[in-house]
């Protein structure tokens, strides 16, 4: 783990590091006596870049205010789901609006319904959809639904994929039987791990041969569309007609997890832009607008496997809470009615190449950024990365290095060499420019 403070040297040099984060620093310290880490969520901790996470006390547009005052231009967006910025004008009226007539009641309301029909009629792979609080959730429930539906236990996920904390998906490749996986955290159960198969990204002959060999007993193949959460690993389009055709033909069903990519790389996320037809379908981050929302969807026959309908249990207290169904409603209808997804990612093709061509000016390092549609990931190598072993081995190092000289610029990246940065519709030319700017600043 890289010490706070060492990888601010030689990058950076001869600019002092300005910003006084003294609160941050104490009120990490308190945090660290009453929560794991510190912290609420792991990533958060600064644990894969070292230093002191900065506390945040507002944000608006694309800024993020620290507790000692210091301002950012916001890259992460809490992860994804502010594709508007923070406090868009019309997300924050209908909050305000919703706040006033009560934040939850327990019962059916009208504006689940409205959220459902908007998704429904406008996502024809999605005939029916259940909303639940995070996106862990809406995966734990499409995998129950698919072992229902199929009347087998086993999953398939990728290496490089992420798909939330439930048990089943916190696993990797095992060492002993092929494609067997082992637990990835501890307290995940042997038993548990061993009813997933975990395959590499990008592997098209491992996957014909998992599924000439288990493909009866598989229930499902979950995947990230778009693997955004160990960098950003392109895929070939050849893997996901593969996967169409070798789940069809097993009669397994597959899980498009679109918690990112869905109403990010388009409205109709992957399932549009690839026009493969996922049976179920997760999302959250975009679809509650900030506000905690997942929901999964898919087929009406499948769907109607779900509690009280059909057999499936899945419920949920604060399930399709009426203020972040607002938020995520209010952010849907702006994103339909705009439909900004082309510009967007223009500007991020631009920004990077001007990215880019600003490092490769000024050092020898090998260094791209890869990218889909309004998501980018900064990469210490000069080869496309389409699965975790390729990883420059640097990665991590120099991230942490450039990520400190950019925060010291009042730039907010991702805190880990290993997650993706977004754009927002926020985010005007000006902001692109500081970015680009910053880049050159840390090699200067
Ligand atoms: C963020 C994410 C999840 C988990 O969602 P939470 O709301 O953090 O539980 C699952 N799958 C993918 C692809 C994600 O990006």
């Amino acid at each position: 783990m890289l010490e706070s403070g060492s990888h601010r040297s030689e990058l950076s040099q001869g600019r002092a590091h300005t910003m006084n984060t003294s609160f941050s620093e104490k009120f990490f310290e308190r945090s660290k006596r009453v929560s794991p880490g510190g912290v609420h969520s792991p990533v958060r901790a600064f644990k894969g870049v070292g230093g002191v996470p900065r506390f945040i006390e507002k944000a608006q547009g694309v800024c993020l205010t620290d507790v000692d005052g210091n301002s950012y231009t916001d890259f992460c967006l809490s992860w994804g789901p502010l594709i508007l910025g923070h406090q868009d004008p019309e997300v924050l009226a209908a909050v305000e609006q919703a706040l006033h007539k009560g934040w939850t009641y327990g019962t059916v309301e009208p504006l689940s319904l409205e959220l459902a029909e908007l998704i429904t009629s406008s996502l024809p792979w999605v005939e029916k959809i259940r909303f639940v609080n995070s996106g862990t959730e809406a995966v734990m429930a499409a995998l129950r639904v698919a072992r229902a539906a199929t009347g087998r236990d086993l999953i398939l996920k990728f290496d490089g994929c992420y798909h939330g904390h439930c048990d089943s998906m916190l696993v990797r490749a095992g060492s002993g039987l092929a494609e067997m996986a082992a637990p990835d955290s501890a307290g995940v159960s042997r038993a548990v791990a061993g009813e997933s198969l975990v395959v590499s990204l990008n592997h098209l002959a491992a996957l014909d041969q998992i599924f000439a060999q288990r493909g009866k007993e598989i229930a499902a193949v979950i995947v990230e569309p778009v693997p955004a959460n160990n960098g950003l690993l392109t895929q070939k389009p050849e893997f996901f007609e593969k996967l169409s055709q070798l789940t069809k033909s097993h009669g397994v069903l597959l899980i498009f997890d679109e918690v990112i990519t869905g109403f990010r790389v388009g409205f109709g996320g992957m399932a549009e832009r690839t026009g493969i037809r996922p049976d179920l379908v997760t999302y959250g981050k975009i679809i509650g607008g900030g506000f905690p929302v997942g929901a999964y969807g898919g087929r009406a026959d499948l769907m109607d496997l779900v509690a009280p309908q059909g057999p499936v249990y899945q419920a949920g207290t604060l399930s399709a809470n009426p203020i972040a169904m607002t938020a995520g409603l209010a952010t849907l209808k702006k994103l339909k009615r705009e439909m900004p997804y082309q510009k967007l990612e223009e500007k991020t093709e631009r920004m990077s190449c001007a990215i880019e061509k600003a490092v490769l000016r000024q050092t020898d390092l090998k260094f791209h950024i890869q990218r889909n549609a309004s998501i980018f990931w900064p990469v210490f190598g000069s080869e496309e990365v389409r699965e975790i072993s390729q990883i420059p081995a640097i990665q991590k190092e120099m991230y942490a290095r450039v990520f400190h000289s950019l925060l010291d610029q009042g730039i907010y990246l991702a805190p880990s060499g290993f997650e993706v940065s977004f754009l927002s519709t926020a985010h005007e030319d000006q902001h692109l420019d500081s970015l680009v700017q910053a880049f050159q600043g840390v090699f200067s």
